[in-house]
């Protein structure tokens, strides 16, 4: 077989949940838009549901109702790009929460559902969703006149702690909020590290409960073990993979491994990229291919069936380093062609 196998630790996933919610006094939500970052969010979402959390975050209404057959009755779902043209049956029946962005869309939401749960996005800087301080200057009274269920807004730079931005976008929210009836959340996973002063009501944490910076004491939560299908010798001045691009100094035992950039393994991670066979890491050499990988083997003595690619050596952001990105576009790209397995839940 060589299909590569993707571990998902429910239980390191529910820990992690766990200690990001004893950091803050106030209620902790969770994301799980994007498929809970390509984690699986059938199995995510209901492990999370036990571990305790009762509000849930999705990008889109279509993601929402998606969560709502799987979730059940019980739960908030909250859809942060609020209420779109075409969204009017989803968020009806699967009774979601839109996070208003504009008056449009508040517009939108009272003519189209009145009386229904609504909560309110405001932008305190980022620029990217959610009202302006004069938009919502204008809606304020009558919006909070039909009590939102909640009212955020997010943090552009929270994963770096000293930034000028975190403070600014606290003093404009506190300023567009202070004194409202309405619950409050400003802190992602960054935010609930910021400390108290950005918990607000409600935290809603992505990254760090998947295993991912800026929580740095995170459990990992995804190992990838991919199959060894072939191994060879090269001799000094044989190359390896497309363009030529890796040259044997030496000779070198070369194996061949069963992924590649269509499994979301990212071909600009090339040459800096390492895997692990047992005890052993073993550099990528040359270029990642659509299905494959050439790495060397020359340390090991006992070949594995597979190599770890993530796991107990190195996790997501070792990964995210090696191709300049983040750990949550490592996990977003993961493919579609593994062996998915659970672990807890
Ligand atoms: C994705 C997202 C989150 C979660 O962010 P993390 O950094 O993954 O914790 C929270 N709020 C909003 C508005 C988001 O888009």
């Amino acid at each position: 077989m060589a299909q590569a196998r993707l571990t998902i630790d429910l239980d390191a996933l529910c820990d992690n949940w766990q200690s990001l919610n004893a950091l803050s006094q106030t209620e902790t939500g969770a994301v799980v838009k994007a498929n809970a970052y390509g984690l699986g969010v059938d199995r995510v979402a209901p492990a999370l549901a036990k571990a305790g959390a009762r509000t849930f975050f999705v990008a889109i209404a279509e993601e929402g109702a998606k969560l709502r057959r799987i979730l059940g009755p019980d739960v908030d779902i909250c859809v942060f790009s609020g209420h779109m043209p075409g969204d009017l049956p989803l968020i009806r029946d699967a009774r979601l929460v839109p996070m208003i962005n504009s008056i449009d869309q508040m517009l939108m939401h009272v003519e189209g559902l009145p009386g229904h749960p609504f909560g309110i996005q405001l932008d305190s800087g980022m620029n990217r969703l959610g009202m302006e301080p004069a938009e919502w200057s204008a809606l304020r009274d009558i919006a909070l006149a039909q009590k939102p269920r909640l009212v955020m807004s997010h943090l552009a730079c929270a994963d770096e702690p000293d930034h000028a931005m975190n403070r600014r976008q606290l003093q404009a929210f506190v300023a567009m909020t202070e004194g409202i009836d309405a619950p409050r959340s400003l802190a992602a996973t960054g935010g609930v590290l910021l400390g108290e002063d950005y918990h607000f009501d409600m935290t809603r944490p992505g990254i760090g409960v998947y295993g991912g910076l800026p929580f740095s004491d995170a459990k990992p939560v995804v190992s990838l073990d991919i199959p060894v299908i072939q191994s060879r010798d090269v001799l000094a001045g044989e190359s390896v993979g497309y363009g030529n691009t890796w040259v044997a100094e030496r000779p070198t035992r070369v194996a061949t491994i069963a992924g590649g950039y269509a499994d979301g393994i990212l071909r600009a991670m090339g040459p800096r990229a390492s895997v692990w066979a047992g005890e052993h890491k073993c550099k990528v050499l040359g270029r990642i291919s659509m299905d494959l990988i050439g790495v060397d083997v020359s340390a090991v003595d006992r070949m594995p069936e597979t190599v770890e690619l993530l796991g107990q050596h190195q996790g997501i952001d070792a990964l995210a380093d090696w191709g300049a990105t983040i750990g949550y576009e490592i996990l977003t790209a993961l493919g579609a062609r593994y062996d998915r397995s659970y672990l807890g839940g």
